[in-house]
């Protein structure tokens, strides 16, 4: 949000009076669309349409796809993504009507940082591991993008739990940062979406609820090793072990 500020700044520098008051009220009631640091959308987007526009909603909504289910970041919108806008206009009390325009973009906007990820997790806790993302399973852009995914899905399970804090005890490594902790050779934190929770609710309850927020990978307490933290992240096809839990 702070590149929008600047924004508006140089804006008001450069535009008369009449403007400057046009966009200190869209500021004030955040009714209006905003420009936003990390992406602004400039249409409404609704079933039909298709485009990066709509794939960079698809991103935000990836947490919102309904029990068991994945959202394709496909920049098409159909059915799928209609009924995952639904569910984040649910979540946060909007009127829901399946239609992306400037309410849901709104929200959105005030869901993300200025790097695109959203507001309650970052780049820098996902990646204790090196400056560079490199040396995993994939490409060092493809695992940053993964990681950021994940971080969406993170978001919308966040807010369903009571907007809790969620802490991350381990997230993307390397292939050597695998090994140092006796990763298996397959573990999806080489990838960047895998991430590892601990902490403020039971790690049941976070298996439990991470079945409806987009994760194919789900490892928790009765799976070998995964008694002290549950393991979520985006297999291919759907692995889901969590044998205490009912899963
Ligand atoms: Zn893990």
């Amino acid at each position: 949000m702070r590149t929008a500020f600047r924004r508006i700044g140089r804006a008001l520098a450069a535009c008369a009076l009449a403007a400057s008051t046009v966009l200190v009220g869209v500021v004030a009631t955040g009714t209006a669309a905003q420009a936003d640091g990390c992406y602004t959308w400039d249409r409404t987007l609704k079933q039909g349409t298709s485009g990066e526009d709509v794939r960079q909603l698809q991103i935000r909504l990836a947490g919102y796809p309904g029990y068991g289910a994945v959202l394709a970041l496909d920049g098409a919108f159909g059915p799928a993504t209609r009924s995952a806008v639904i569910r984040f206009q649910e979540a946060y009390g909007l009127s829901a009507d399946g239609v992306a325009g400037t309410q849901t973009f709104n929200k959105i906007y005030a869901l993300q940082d200025n790097d695109c990820t959203p507001v309650n997790f970052s780049y820098a806790e996902w990646n204790r591991c090196n400056s560079t993302w490199s040396g995993g399973a994939v490409s060092a852009s493809t695992a940053k993008f993964n990681a950021r995914v994940s971080m969406w899905k993170l978001q919308a399970m966040r807010k369903a739990l009571g907007s809790d804090p969620l802490t991350i005890s381990s997230a993307f490594r390397s292939h050597s940062c695998n090994s140092a902790v006796g990763g298996i050779s397959t573990s999806r934190h080489l990838y960047g979406d895998g991430v590892d929770l601990v902490g403020s609710h039971s790690l049941c309850r976070l298996a439990q609820r991470a079945r409806y927020h987009g994760f194919t990978n789900i490892l928790g307490p009765g799976y070998s090793g995964h008694n002290d933290h549950t393991h979520l992240g985006a297999t291919p096809s759907r692995s889901w072990k969590a044998p205490n839990c009912g899963i």
